[in-house]
């Protein structure tokens, strides 16, 4: 049965192949819709489809997309468990750099992609994604190029919305020497990809539940990058914590008393 997230994606999708709002239309051979499934929890973003994708009308089947299949392999992700689109749908002639009024004119797409997808975790790829990104969600986005790179394979909260941006696989393309690193930033999408095993008996949801505990602590290490969290860290070895030892491995003496 076709549900109404189906619907809602469908319609879309039409509306985006019929696009001509901006000179990319007058280049491209196709336009290349998002792929993957419906509900998933990771939302992947990348810039625009390359020449391989808009002959062939897919998304990542290009030298980027072998990258991009070899890191979630090691990561240990399929494709089918994700969902996977662009910023902008039209290809860019030459791999050049997107323009400000092309952005303008496709980005609302992706906005209304992501409503309706309502990923638990938007994950943009490479700077012009993650700077977009960052503009939507953010107070204050960072203002430098250089900012960005500093915060790839960092889950980030921004108003609400988890955010985990990651280096675009086409980088190791020209820079091979930092696949370990990339490889390594990845693998954190399997952490991503499903809650602590350790949540329904933890105090941290007990805390929460009962209003004494801050959502962000949940969001960030609970129901995202439990692997980071001190508490986690200490079960897995037997170690004892307090109850009240916040996921950073922080006490808060608060949490002590009722
Ligand atoms: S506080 Fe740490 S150990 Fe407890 S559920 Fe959250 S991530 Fe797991």
């Amino acid at each position: 049965m076709i549900n109404q997230k189906q619907i809602a994606l469908n319609k879309l999708n039409d509306r985006i192949r019929s696009c001509i709002n901006c000179r990319l239309s007058l280049t491209k051979q196709n336009i290349i819709c998002g792929e993957g499934t419906l509900n998933a929890r990771l939302m992947l973003i990348a810039l625009s489809p390359g020449e391989n994708e808009d002959r062939e009308c897919k998304m990542f089947i290009g030298p980027s997309g072998k990258i991009l299949d070899k890191l979630l392999h090691i990561a240990v992700i399929s494709r089918d468990s994700i969902y996977m689109t662009n910023l902008i749908k039209c290809k860019l002639p030459k791999n050049r750099r997107p323009k400000q009024d092309e952005i303008e004119a496709c980005s609302h797409f992706l906005d209304e992609e992501i409503a309706i997808l309502s990923a638990k975790i938007i994950v943009p790829l490479g700077y012009y994604a993650a700077r977009y990104i960052f503009k939507k969600y953010a107070s204050d986005p960072p203002p430098a190029r250089a900012d960005y790179r500093a915060l790839y394979g960092r889950l980030i909260l921004l108003n609400e919305k988890k955010v985990f941006p990651l280096p675009h696989p086409a980088s190791l393309l020209y820079n091979p020497s930092y696949k370990a690193e990339t490889a390594i930033k990845y693998h954190k999408l399997q952490i991503l990809s499903h809650n602590c095993k350790w949540y329904s008996m933890c105090p941290m949801k007990c805390y929460f539940e009962h209003g004494r505990l801050e959502k962000k602590w949940i969001e960030l290490y609970c129901k995202g990058d439990w692997e980071d969290c001190v508490r986690y860290q200490k079960e897995e070895k037997g170690a004892y914590h307090p109850d009240w030892m916040l996921p950073d491995g922080s006490i808060d003496e608060s949490l002590r008393y009722r």
